[in-house]
């Protein structure tokens, strides 16, 4: 495969919040695989906000899996973020390398049919996801500054991958 498909997400949200349950369960989907940096916190920052808080109460209220998958170096950090959830932590995870998502994908005992990979990077979530036959789902960066480099480089890439794909049978 072109390396611009495996860069393609099955998904764009403008916000990680508008990934819901209902939408979920209409597209099969029991568990998620989140970023940390820049997906759920701005980077390095690891202290979710309350609306974060109620986004992930809510997707637990709906009996769905998830994990939290980072190239952090701060384990323990990222472990703490979630400390208030069932929710397991892999940092040091080396996306796209598969290993991290198979652990992943252990831990919360569900196949990658059944499982999407939420993160903000092309190179690492989007990337590491769609070789491990997961749905992707891109979100913008919470750090101003990444933000508009994926306005400028992010959205202008997918946007001709996602009309291409559009036009195309999936196979
Ligand atoms: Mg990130």
């Amino acid at each position: 495969m072109a390396l611009h498909r495996w860069l393609h997400p099955t998904h764009v949200f403008d916000r990680v919040h508008d990934v819901q349950p209902d939408w979920l369960a209409a597209h099969g989907l029991r568990a998620l695989l989140l970023d940390a940096d820049n997906t759920l916190v701005p980077r390095h920052a690891y202290h979710l906000d309350d609306e974060t808080r109620a986004w992930i109460e809510l997707l637990l209220s709906h009996q769905l899996r998830l994990a939290i998958l980072s190239n952090s170096a701060s384990p323990r950090q990222v472990a703490k973020m979630v400390a208030d959830y069932d929710i397991p932590t892999l940092a040091l995870a080396r996306k796209p390398a598969r290993s991290g998502f198979r652990r992943a994908l252990q831990r919360l005992d569900v196949t990658p049919a059944e499982t999407a990979m939420v993160g903000d990077q092309l190179f690492t979530d989007i990337l590491g996801g769609n070789r491990m036959g997961l749905r992707t789902i891109l979100v913008p960066p919470c750090s101003t500054n990444d933000f508009i480099v994926y306005r400028l480089f992010g959205r202008t890439l997918e946007r001709p991958l996602l009309r291409r794909r559009l036009s195309e049978p999936r196979g």
